[in-house]
């Protein structure tokens, strides 16, 4: 594979929106904040070198033994040198990190998470809160690190379940703004700006519908209006308006150029993922990322492009829906999967796909490898989280969403939908367009504010398709004054849970495609279908380092550094039992009612060893999971993996005892992730029993559908991009017949 030259490379900055003011805490919040975040994240030092009580000051030979084991993973003539400042760095001195962590505490935690560690940190800032909190009158500010960091640590097992929560939310929002934000981690792990493989492209130049401004809401006239453009809608918008009809297609983020890509992750997060990639579950035991940017999560996501399989779709056939066991079905996949150039042939693996692969091969698992939405060609660029800067990556943006541009169809970025609005015809409710707010670039094509033309639009159109997203699309139809209990309920969200394999030698996780292969032996671990698939991780640094457990600062640093010899693995569970999304009754904004039943851990716990024995008899030195109760396996210095006992080794068995002993886990000691969102308008053969009907409209409201993940009527076991497009073809293209002929030109009335 050729690689690029990365210092001939830099992307285009993308300026952050501006965040809301962070006067929701007093200064002496903040300070406390920054205070407890300093323990977390602190500055590393001996007794010599330290120079504020801010320091964490540790013996010689500790400080002595962390700088020879960074400087010989970093090499090189200033390894020494880059040591020291990454151990020396602490956080609140970063004003980045500053503005990083108000922003996600500003924006993207909702006012009863806020209030719950407003609260806590008041308590701090009093000297009988902090009597109560630490056992000492003096304020924690003023206490040496290692206070604060032993007070911040009892937090994670107190039996007080809001200091709990607020140890939770905090220590998640510090590590990630922490690996987001250092100068230093970068160089610490040989983690370059922009991938080593794959060359910057052009991608397709879109044009976006402006409005001048006005006091008036403006009004639009289409065929079909599809909200969010993202794997669902891009493809009914494609088969809408190369049937001819006159499609609108709105999105409430923004598109970029492919020369921003990749963002830098501050960047990334904030303006290409739904809540700034900062959605947690209520219990904060799951986070979850959405992409929300032009392309929806199709921008941002890894190129898995596998299709449905057999017991699933039997499943879902059985729920009363045929559909899924027919040739229609597949012919829908496949026809998906032949406009992106869906492949298995141009696939090269990387070291971490090599050791699933090869580890599983060797315990006589059944692997495989991932077909790519390449269109067949290579992609072996590895940082997809924050956008493909070498258009390798045939998302959304790529096909589907250019397909219908040259067919005719219109698009607006900045639109926020925020009502579906309905007509009486003969006694019906029939959708007839929707409401919402539209937000313009600034004079400078970014979103800092200077120049934004604001309006409230109203869009009038036959046909409303809702693609929201699983999050959002419940939500726009609750606000929307659609009644079915069903809406917003049956959440699935294959959890899954981390692990890392640390390896003698450098992986270097980040270069080449990250997801290129997947182990099924463990999908059907309850003869339902339910069960796990272990797969690889998209190893950019902010997307795995933070989900790790934080037991010190020192360890935690460490631990991080050794990303460059790391590979992932996370656990994807086809789980039974799901959860529901409702508004914040604050804000509106998306909740998440989620704690993964003990069925469904237990089935993980399988998993998590299956991928602790693939790490082990690859050879890995070291086995970390994502759960606070298990302490990584650490390898006997004597066993190889050439060792004739193989996973059989004493060790390894005793850790997985003790990990079986801890089945079905605590969901409140482990942080478990979802990247894939499913079921929350369900398609059902009643409405009784789901939201939409066989053909994706919603039950009792004409001319209402939503084509999107949402509909999934269960969870889909793969990854569920081609699934979710493959329906949105299939109910694209019925609607567009039902729509009748083929309409000349695709003009926009502007009223
Ligand atoms: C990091 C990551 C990696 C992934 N990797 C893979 C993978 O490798 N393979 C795979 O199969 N799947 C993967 N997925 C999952 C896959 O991308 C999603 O399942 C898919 O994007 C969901 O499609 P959708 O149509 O349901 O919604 P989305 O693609 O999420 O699109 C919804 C769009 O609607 C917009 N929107 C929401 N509300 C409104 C509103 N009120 N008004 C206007 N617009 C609105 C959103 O901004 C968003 O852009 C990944 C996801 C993520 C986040």
């Amino acid at each position: 594979m050729p690689t690029l030259d990365v210092s001939a490379y830099t992307p285009q900055e993308v300026p952050l929106p501006p965040a809301k003011p962070a006067n929701f805490f007093t200064e002496l919040q903040w300070k406390t904040f920054f205070a407890l975040a300093d323990a977390v994240v602190p500055a590393i030092h001996t007794k010599a070198t330290s120079k504020s009580s801010n320091d964490r000051v540790v013996s010689d030979a500790e400080y002595n033994s962390a700088v020879v084991s960074l400087a010989t993973l970093i090499s090189g003539p200033d390894a020494n040198s880059i040591a020291t400042r990454y151990l020396q760095e602490n956080v609140s001195s970063n004003p980045v990190f500053r503005s990083t962590a108000e922003r996600i505490l500003s924006d993207h935690v909702h006012d009863e998470g806020r209030n719950g560690v407003g609260l806590i940190l008041s308590a701090l800032g009093s000297r009988a809160g902090s009597l109560v909190l630490t056992g000492s009158t003096t304020l924690i500010h003023d206490q040496p690190i290692e206070f604060r960091e032993r007070i911040f640590r009892g937090w994670d097992t107190s039996r007080l379940p809001p200091l709990r929560a607020v140890y939770r939310g905090l220590s998640a929002i510090i590590k990630k703004s922490w690996v987001m934000t250092s100068p230093t981690i970068g160089p610490v792990l040989g983690f370059p700006r922009v991938p080593v493989h794959g060359k910057p492209t052009a991608g397709f130049d879109y044009e976006f519908v402006q409005l001048p401004p006005g006091d008036q809401p403006e009004i639009i006239e289409t065929d079909v209006v599809i909200i969010g453009s993202g794997c669902g809608g891009s493809v009914a918008a494609k088969n809408l308006a190369e049937a001819g009809h006159r499609v609108l297609v709105v999105e409430k983020s923004y598109s970029y150029p492919s020369n921003a890509f990749p963002m830098s992750p501050n960047e990334g997060f904030v303006n290409m993922f739904e809540n700034g990639g900062a959605i947690f579950s209520d219990d904060s035991s799951m986070a979850v990322l959405a992409g929300s940017t032009w392309g929806g999560g199709g921008t941002v996501n890894w190129s898995a492009s596998l299709q449905t399989q057999g017991y699933v779709r039997q499943q879902w056939a059985d729920t009363g829906l045929p559909f899924f066991t027919s040739w229609d079905f597949q012919r829908s996949l496949d026809r998906v999967c032949d406009r992106m150039g869906v492949n298995s042939d141009k696939v090269e693996h990387n070291a971490q796909n090599n050791v699933i692969l090869n580890g599983a091969r060797k315990l006589g698992y059944s692997a495989n490898t991932v077909p790519q939405n390449t269109g067949h060609g290579e992609h072996y660029c590895g940082y997809c989280t924050l956008g493909c800067s070498s258009g390798a990556k045939k998302g959304p943006t790529q096909t589907f969403l250019a397909d219908a541009a040259s067919a005719g169809a219109k698009f607006m970025e900045g639109f926020q939908a925020d009502k579906v609005i309905f007509t009486k015809v003969k006694g019906k409710q029939v959708a007839s367009g929707v409401k919402g707010t539209w937000r313009s670039r600034d004079s400078y094509l970014g979103l800092t504010g200077a120049g934004v033309v604001e309006r409230k639009v109203i869009i009038k159109a036959k046909k409303v398709v809702v693609s929201a997203g699983t999050l959002q699309s419940p939500l726009l139809l609750m606000r929307s004054g659609v009644k079915n209990s069903q809406i917003g309920r049956n959440l699935h969200l294959h959890p899954v849970m981390g692990g890392g394999a640390v390896f003698d030698e450098e992986t270097r996780p980040w270069e080449g495609s990250a997801l290129t292969t997947v182990v099924n032996e463990f999908e059907n671990l309850d003869g339902q279908g339910h069960g796990v698939k272990i797969e690889a991780v998209s190893m950019v640094p902010s997307v795995f380092i933070p989900v790790f457990p934080w037991r010190n600062g020192l360890e935690y640093k460490l631990w991080a550094a050794n990303m460059r010899r790391t590979t992932s693995f996370i656990t994807l569970t086809k789980e039974r039992d799901p959860g529901r999304v409702y508004p914040d009754p604050v804000d509106g904004r998306c909740r998440i009612d989620y704690t993964i039943s003990a069925f469904d851990r237990k089935h993980i716990v399988e998993a998590i060893i299956a991928s602790a024995k693939i790490a082990y008899i690859s050879g890995a030195k070291e086995f970390h999971t994502t759960y606070r109760d298990v302490p990584p396996f650490i390898r006997p210095q004597a066993s190889t993996p050439e060792s004739p006992e193989g996973t059989n080794d004493a060790a390894l068995q005793s850790w997985i005892a003790e990990v079986r002993r801890k089945s079905p886990l605590n969901p409140e000691r482990g942080l478990f992730a979802s990247a894939h969102q499913m079921g929350t308008c369900r398609m059902s053969k009643s409405p009784k029993s789901g939201v939409v009907d066989p053909n994706c409209q919603v039950w009792g409201l004409e001319g209402l559908y939503v084509v999107d993940a949402s509909v999934f009527p269960s969870a889909s076991g793969v990854n569920p991009m081609v699934t979710n497009m493959a329906i949105a073809d299939w109910a694209s293209r019925n609607l567009a017949r039902v729509m009748g002929g083929h309409k000349e030109g695709n003009v926009m009335a502007r009223l």
